[in-house]
């Protein structure tokens, strides 16, 4: 089973948790809508990352990252 990660980015507001838990598979960047907004570097990442990926998705102030798995 591997990882897959997506995000809401209607709801994020830029606060950036997401981007110092996981680094790796979060980026946070200005966006058209004024402010910073979450950018996903990878949606498959490695089994090596999982529990960095599921700590930014639980810190998330507004739970707007979904981690599942296909
Ligand atoms: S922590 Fe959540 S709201 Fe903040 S930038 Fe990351 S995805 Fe967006």
């Amino acid at each position: 089973m591997a990882l897959k990660v997506s995000v809401d980015r209607e709801l994020c507001q830029g606060h950036s948790v997401c981007l110092g838990e996981c680094p790796e598979v979060f980026d946070v960047v200005e966006s058209d809508e004024g402010y910073p907004q979450v950018v996903v570097l990878q949606d498959a990442p490695p089994e090596a990352l999982r529990e960095k990926v599921l700590a930014a998705a639980q810190y998330c102030p507004n739970h707007v990252i979904t981690v599942s798995e296909e």
